[in-house]
């Protein structure tokens, strides 16, 4: 490739950029292979192109461990070891359970419960992402279909939604499916979306966001303020609610943190959206929130992430919750 081309008598100069993965240390599957391969190009394109990189491995806590993460994973599927745990909302408005968050965990074998943060990011970049969110969907439809045949008819359970998700053009099939097959209506769901997702803007994103609403399926900008943040976002996108991060929330008592949690609830509610605080944990936290009119609040002060059975007993019990 270094000789020059000749079109038209003219020189032409090509250079060439190579990312490599091996296998199998940099993955078993196609998938995650040609990933990492691409990873590696959009690295070497980065520097200046005309060269080659090889992968290089982001350590991920369970990769250095016994665990091989992407089979593991797969199997865990098969084998029901993915679990969802709910963590309720509760309205400051009615007084009532809201409704819930969504949060898968892995219960493995001999490692027990672990954490999302430690195998999502692994599965984010292969497919499997897709099939967890779908096993998600379906796991909390069952769910809700549970709760509304014991007498809690007014259930809203959100699921986080990651930006494959969005882009690999099966999210709305998979919702209306899961949706019918436990014959609930879209006003019991909600999707937390992040910033970050949609960061790749286009037109078909919209679309898509604004045909999920047309099945009464609400739209919930999570993690707000933490990522890229563009305020523009709240405009072009249908969200319905907007969930102040935990990051904000566990700095009350700080009198910048305060302005800014005072300011995006204001901003809002004045974009007619519903506003939701994560990671709640102090009463002192729970009246600056009530005070400057927030009307969801979600954390460890109220309750952690349930299992099913836990999250029917947490309903039964607080039909009416003292906020
Ligand atoms: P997130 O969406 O920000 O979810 C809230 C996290 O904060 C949860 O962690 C929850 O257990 C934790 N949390 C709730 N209340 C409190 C509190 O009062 N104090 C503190 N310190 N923490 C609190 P979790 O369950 O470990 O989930 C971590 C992240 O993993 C989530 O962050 C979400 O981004 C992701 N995740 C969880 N389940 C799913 C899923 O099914 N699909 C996708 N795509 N992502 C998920
Ligand atoms: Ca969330
Ligand atoms: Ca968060």
């Amino acid at each position: 490739m270094n000789k020059p081309f000749y079109i038209n008598l003219q020189e032409h100069f090509i250079t060439v950029s190579i990312g490599v993965a091996l296998y199998p240390e940099h993955g078993r599957q196609i998938d995650s292979l040609n990933i990492h391969a691409e990873q590696a190009l959009a690295e070497a394109k980065q520097l200046g192109g005309n060269t080659i990189r090889l992968y290089s491995h982001k350590a991920s806590p369970l990769l250095n461990s016994s665990i091989n993460l992407d089979r593991d994973l797969r199997q865990a599927i098969k084998n029901k070891e993915l679990i969802v745990y709910y963590q309720p909302k509760i309205s400051l408005t009615s007084k009532k359970v809201y409704g819930f968050e969504a949060l898968i965990r892995w219960n493995h074998p001999v490692r027990g419960l672990i954490a999302p943060d430690t195998f999502l990011p692994f599965a984010e970049e292969s497919s499997l992402i897709s099939e967890i969110g779908y096993f998600v969907l379906l796991e909390t439809c069952k769910q809700i279909k549970s709760w509304i045949n014991h007498g809690f008819p007014d259930i809203s359970v959100s699921v986080n939604i990651v930006a494959q998700q969005i882009h690999r053009g099966r999210l709305l099939t998979d919702l209306k499916e899961a949706l019918e097959l436990y014959n609930i209506d879209g006003h019991h769901l909600e999707l937390e979306i992040t910033e970050s997702s949609l960061i790749d803007h286009s037109k078909n994103v919209e679309k898509l966001l604004e045909q999920i609403k047309k099945e009464n399926i609400s739209i919930s900008l999570d993690d707000f303020g933490t990522g890229y943040s563009s305020l523009a976002y709240l405009t072009r996108y249908p969200f319905d609610t907007l969930k102040i991060d935990r990051a904000f929330v566990n700095k009350i008592g700080d009198h910048k943190d305060e302005a800014i949690i005072t300011a995006m609830i204001a901003m809002g509610k004045a974009m007619g959206m519903n506003i939701v605080a994560e990671g709640v944990e102090t009463i002192e936290q729970v009246n600056f929130l009530k005070h400057q009119g927030c009307d969801i609040l979600q954390g460890f002060y109220f309750s952690k992430p349930l299992n099913a059975l836990e999250s029917t007993e947490f309903l039964k019990q607080h039909k009416l919750i003292a906020v």
